[in-house]
């Protein structure tokens, strides 16, 4: 009969909707840090499909105070049993300097230091010079990739238990691999297998 079939859609649909105060984590209890890069198909890279996981993405793939935010709500409230960090080679963030794009917003006639951080909280202000550290800007994905999986084990609104691993994606290559891990640099040279000069 087609009204059962229609019920099971609306069934099916009401499941989904109402998850979060049915208590329902994402299917694989996954927070997802990762730069906004579109060169990240982040769905891809980890072999998870939409539903999986809590994605959250901004410039860099960084534990700023808002991916603390959200990695916070996640794991305390939302029953996220594991975070994976995704910086990439080839990030915007490796180009220019904080020091840089700070003048670079003067030249435009803005004053980075005297913009609200958070329209919404306009106490959060940086002090004076703190602008191009704020903006975070970086010059090796490896060592940023270490340090984002350090600061979240080390931020005290996580659970200690959560597990917490970072990667590297490759762009050139599509793929992942571990921080300070090139593969390529390992295999098909003499000095990888040991040969002597
Ligand atoms: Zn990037």
């Amino acid at each position: 009969m087609l009204h059962q079939q229609i019920e099971l859609e609306l069934a099916e649909r009401e499941a989904w909707a109402l998850r979060r105060q049915r208590g329902i984590p994402n299917n694989r209890r996954l927070f997802v840090l990762a730069c906004m890069d579109e060169r990240i198909p982040v769905n891809q890279a980890l072999g998870i499909r939409d539903g999986d996981a809590h994605v959250f993405r901004n410039a860099g793939g960084l534990v700023t105070d808002d991916a603390i935010r959200s990695a916070m709500l996640t794991t305390q409230f939302f029953g996220t049993k594991e975070i994976i960090v995704i910086n990439h080679t080839e990030c915007g963030m490796m180009t220019a300097s904080g020091e840089f794009l700070t003048a670079a917003l003067r030249e435009k006639g803005i004053d980075p230091e005297q913009v609200a951080l958070d329209p919404a909280v306009r106490e959060l202000t940086l002090p004076p010079d703190a602008f191009s550290k704020w903006i975070r800007m970086f010059d090796d994905v490896d060592e940023t990739c270490a340090r984002q999986v350090q600061l979240l084990r080390e931020c005290p609104l996580i659970p200690d238990d959560v597990s917490i691993h970072g990667y590297v994606w490759e762009v050139e290559r599509m793929a992942l691999r571990r921080p300070h891990f090139r593969l390529s640099e390992r295999v098909n040279s003499a000095k990888a297998m040991g040969v002597k000069g």
